[in-house]
């Protein structure tokens, strides 16, 4: 990682102190381990020490015991006793060649006889260059207690061999029952102790024995052989010398040093030189009272180290085992908490992503929804509007209609004011007849009103046919029948006004599909237009054409007036576009007639005629014509 965060270091802190607890505890355990074998093997090896300490010493003792009471069988025997009677006057060969034989039977190193005052008088070494006969013993122990009458044992050096032996002493007696007798002389034995020493070679452990001093006085090493287990005092070295025990050996320190104490008997040492140096021992000690010696073993410790060790191994490599197996486990552990987690996040992140989805969707439905409520509010708007838009121009077509009739009411007026003033005159006339009983002149005159009377339903009833509200269907429609009707609502002022009328239409009957009504108000309002603009011209002329396509019907409308100025030919389809005075125009006329005619899928045009004057030309589709005989007698009744 980049950059370690505080989390990471406590991690790698807590792994670390992990680490160490895990050492601790393998160099704990190894440890603990170790003192255990340790403490068990020190056990079995202080058992097999004490069993051949035991052994070892019972061999020594066995050993020396042996000849104990050789001294005394010696030294009652009758040859010795006289040969002591009378020494000088006796040939001491004898003596010596006996005192020999008995060595060489009890296979011991020396046998000799001393008088009472220490001198040697035979010996069994007669014959050797170094003999003891001759000498003086007076200072050995063994003396001193044999001439007290009690048997004698030493050890120590010998004067003449240097070599270290064991003796013992019996005092000899020429007359034992006297009351104050004393002894005659000494008996002694001595014994070497190489061959026990040599004995003790084969074992696995160091032998020593040591006096009361401290002084190895037998040792398995030959190193240790007389030197001082703890170094000597003076006062115990001038007592060594005056003893002459030892000669005049310099009793050197054995270099012995104590590592352990574990109790009265038992220690752990190494030696600070000499050939044992440099590996520790368990030392065992064991007194031997007969001899007031000590006798010591020491067993190495290597057994017990080495059990040390393997059972600290065998420790260790468990531990390791352990630890192995428990960290393999705990990792196992953290790679499956780590999925889980992982699998956990995952899970979260994709229930996020769901919620969020979900919250979207919800969102955008609701967006839908509100916009889909807004669409159907603003469609519902809409159709409201479109409906109220139809209502008002229905309403306007109505309106414009009403604003023509306004225009020809005029005209009406006129057209109804002349037959009721004629039907006036007639009555009048008929009354004045009646009344010279000319009946039959009254009867004309009433019939004159007959007439004039039907004319004005005439006028009324095209008056109020104009002013119907038209239907939702369409149906097929005769346009000259239209232009018929057109004219005739206009006849009077077509009259009054001289123009001359020119009709261009085939003779057979043009169809087209549209509402008759509708049709017709078109027509009106063209033809109204081109006779308000006729009003002022010279020689007003009125041109109505139809021409037929196999698709369309075309309708035109023209006049010789003053045309239209270029400027407004734009702006006329405009509502609310007039160029009259009010009262004469709403500018509604062309802009209703236009949506009628695009109403019925067709389309109203205007131009203005190249040789001068206006021109409106309506183009419908075609239609085949009604069906039937029905249709037309309806068609015809319906414009009669
Ligand atoms: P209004 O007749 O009430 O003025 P219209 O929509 O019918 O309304 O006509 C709009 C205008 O078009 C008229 O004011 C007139 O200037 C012009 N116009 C219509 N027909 C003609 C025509 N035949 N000749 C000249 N000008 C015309």
């Amino acid at each position: 990682m980049p950059h370690a965060g505080p989390a990471s270091t406590r991690r790698r802190l807590i792994r670390l102190l992990l680490w160490g607890l895990g050492l601790a505890g393998l160099a704990l355990c190894m440890w603990q381990t170790a003192q255990v074998a340790r403490e068990q093997a020190l056990q079995s090896l202080r058992q097999d020490a004490e069993n051949e300490l035991r052994l070892s010493a019972a061999g020594l003792t066995g050993h020396l015991s042996r000849h104990d009471y050789l001294p005394e069988l010696l030294a009652s025997r009758e040859a010795v006793k006289r040969f002591l009677a009378s020494p000088d006057t006796q040939n001491p060969l004898p003596l010596n060649r006996l005192l020999d034989r008995f060595r060489a039977t009890a296979d011991v190193s020396d046998i000799y006889l001393l008088d009472r005052h220490a001198n040697t008088l035979a010996a069994s070494n007669w014959y050797r260059p170094d003999t003891f006969i001759g000498q003086n013993y007076r200072y050995r122990r063994y003396y001193q207690e044999a001439i007290a009458g009690r048997s004698g044992r030493f050890f120590g050096l010998g004067v003449q061999s240097g070599e270290r032996g064991y003796y013992f002493s019996a005092p000899v007696w020429l007359d034992e029952t006297a009351p104050d007798a004393r002894p005659d002389g000494v008996m002694v034995l001595k014994v070497l102790l190489t061959a026990v020493e040599d004995s003790w070679a084969e074992q696995d452990a160091e032998l020593l024995v040591t006096d009361r001093d401290g002084v190895i006085f037998l040792a398995s090493q030959p190193a240790l052989r007389l030197t001082a287990m703890a170094p000597l005092g003076e006062a115990q070295r001038v007592a060594l010398r005056a003893s002459r025990r030892y000669g005049d050996e310099p009793l050197p320190p054995s270099g012995l040093r104590e590592i352990e104490h574990r109790d009265e008997r038992t220690r752990l040492v190494s030696f600070a030189q000499g050939p044992l140096a440099g590996q520790p021992y368990l030392s065992l000690t064991r007194p031997m009272p007969a001899f007031d010696w000590h006798m010591h073993i020491l067993k190495p410790l290597t057994p017990v180290i080495n059990a040390q060790w393997v059972s600290a191994l065998l420790a260790g490599g468990l531990y390791g085992l352990v630890a192995l197996g428990g960290g393999i486990g705990w990792q196992r552990l953290r790679l499956r908490r780590e999925r889980e987690r992982f699998a956990e996040r995952e899970r979260q992140t994709l229930a996020r992503a769901r919620d969020e989805l979900e919250r979207n969707v919800a969102n955008r439905t609701r967006d839908l929804v509100a916009t889909n409520r807004r669409l159907s509010d603003e469609i519902e708007e809409r159709r409201r509007a479109e409906q109220s838009l139809r209502e008002t121009r229905d309403e306007l077509v109505q309106a414009a209609k009403l604003a023509v009739l306004g225009q020809l009411a005029a005209g009406i007026n006129h057209e109804l004011n002349q037959p009721l003033a004629a039907i006036r005159a007639y009555a009048e006339n008929a009354r004045a007849f009646i009344a010279r009983s000319r009946a039959e002149a009254a009867d004309a005159n009433l019939g004159q009103i007959v007439e004039l009377t039907a004319r004005m339903a005439e006028i009324s009833a095209q008056l109020r046919q104009f002013s119907r509200k038209s239907g939702d269907t369409l149906t097929a429609v005769s346009v000259q029948s239209c232009f018929d009707y057109a004219l005739r609502l206009f006849q009077a002022r077509l009259h009054e006004g001289e123009i001359t009328i020119e009709r261009r239409w085939p003779e057979a009957t043009a169809w087209v599909r549209a509402d008759p009504v509708r049709l017709e108000q078109v027509l009106v309002n063209l033809i109204g237009n081109a006779l308000q603009a006729l009003a002022e011209a010279p020689s007003p002329r009125l041109t109505l054409a139809i021409e037929t396509t196999p698709e369309r019907v075309c309708i035109e409308v023209a006049d010789n007036g003053p045309g239209i100025p270029e400027d407004h030919l734009a702006r006329i389809f405009e509502p609310f576009f007039t160029t009259k005075s009010t009262g004469s125009g709403l500018g509604l006329g062309l802009s209703i007639s236009g949506r009628i005619i695009d109403d019925l899928g067709g389309r109203l045009e205007a131009r203005n005629a190249a040789g001068g004057g206006a021109r409106f030309t309506i183009t419908l589709p075609r239609d085949g014509g009604p069906d039937g005989e029905r249709a037309r007698t309806k068609e015809q009744s319906h414009h009669a």
